[in-house]
């Protein structure tokens, strides 16, 4: 980490030129010029009012599991949670959790409290915040069914939000960029801890058999399109296996990219163009991307892909 800045309210941990690359699971990208670790609901606040004084965009970064940044880094303030705001504490048929405690330890937390409704998350390597925010979902579960309530901070202060304000569908949420996800209670309902582990356990075996391990990757690359995998649609266009520099289409699903060692952003990027270009010459549609993106001025955004007809 680089040198620590003085600035009043603001949080201990800020620091200045952070490689962000260990931040995210693909592991590519440049620099943030400036990191923040935030605390307390109070913490987040004043760092994004000090981002905003200070005229710097402001991303959030949980786990980096559904993250790509660019190879130029980010000339603005990049916010993790941790602290209290990481912690997980069973309140009746609720889970309350920190914005940035980890999804499959919520599940766990859920499971050996007896609790059912969570255990689509058992293999989401992401954040309780972050998975608001993209309304992540698996095995026919998502972020929706089980959201009691949010705290969402800005650089004005905080409020609490259900799931009827975020308007969360396919992984999307509206969350704006310069909120953060601070905490989130999910409802559950009491169940056989018996039949829950046996369900954790299909679900971490089926991941097992159709997805990659041990690699460096981002979850899906594409979202589905509306009846459609986008998996099956890249491997019918050829793209199973295919690379470009250091980064190519998982062979055992072609709708994951794994990142060798000297992968860049632009290796990442150039794959899925190419793949998503393959698809629509074989008369696909034109797939979008399910990974959020880090640009160096504007903060987090979609991928920088070519227009498709
Ligand atoms: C192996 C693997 C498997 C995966 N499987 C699935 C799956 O089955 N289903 C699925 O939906 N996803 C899956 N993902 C993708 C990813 O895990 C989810 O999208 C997850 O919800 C992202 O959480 P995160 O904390 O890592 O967010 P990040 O990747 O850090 O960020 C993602 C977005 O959320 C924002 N964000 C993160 N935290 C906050 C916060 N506290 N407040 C405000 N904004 C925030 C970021 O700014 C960014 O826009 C998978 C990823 C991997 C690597």
């Amino acid at each position: 980490m680089g040198t620590l800045l003085a600035a009043p309210d603001l949080p201990r941990d800020l620091a200045r030129d952070v490689s962000l690359a260990p931040f995210t699971t693909i592991r590519v990208g440049g620099t943030a010029d400036a990191l923040c670790v935030a605390r307390s609901f109070r913490e987040v606040t004043a760092a994004l009012a000090w981002a905003r004084d200070e005229g710097m965009p402001v991303a959030v970064v949980g786990k980096g599991s559904n993250l790509l940044v660019d190879d130029d880094g980010f000339r603005g303030l990049v916010l993790r949670l941790a602290g209290r705001l990481s912690v997980i504490v069973v309140r009746g048929a609720e889970v309350w959790c920190g914005g940035g405690a980890s999804l499959p330890r919520a599940v766990q937390r859920a499971a050996a409290a007896g609790l059912e409704g969570l255990e689509w998350g058992a293999s989401i390597p992401g954040t309780a915040g972050g998975a608001v925010v993209m309304n992540a979902g698996a095995h026919a579960g998502e972020m929706k069914d089980n959201l009691a309530w949010a705290v969402l901070c800005s650089a004005d202060g905080r409020r609490r939000v259900g799931p009827d304000d975020l308007d969360l569908s396919y992984r999307h949420s509206s969350v704006r960029a310069d909120e953060v996800v601070a905490a989130v209670a999910f409802r559950l309902t009491p169940g056989d801890p018996q039949a829950i582990a046996e369900r954790l356990a299909g679900f971490r075996g089926h991941r097992r058999a159709t997805q990659p391990q041990g690699v460096r990757s981002f979850g899906s690359v594409f979202t589905n399109p509306p009846g459609e995998s986008s998996g099956r649609l890249l491997e019918a266009a050829g793209c199973k296996g295919l690379r470009i520099g250091d980064a190519r289409f998982s062979p055992k699903h072609a709708n994951f990219i794994e990142a060798g060692p000297a992968c860049r952003t632009a290796d990442v990027i150039a794959l899925m163009a190419e793949g998503r270009r393959r698809v629509r010459e074989a008369g696909g549609p034109v797939l979008e991307a399910e990974v959020r993106y880090l640009h160096p001025e504007w903060g987090i955004t979609r991928p920088p892909l070519p227009e498709l007809r």
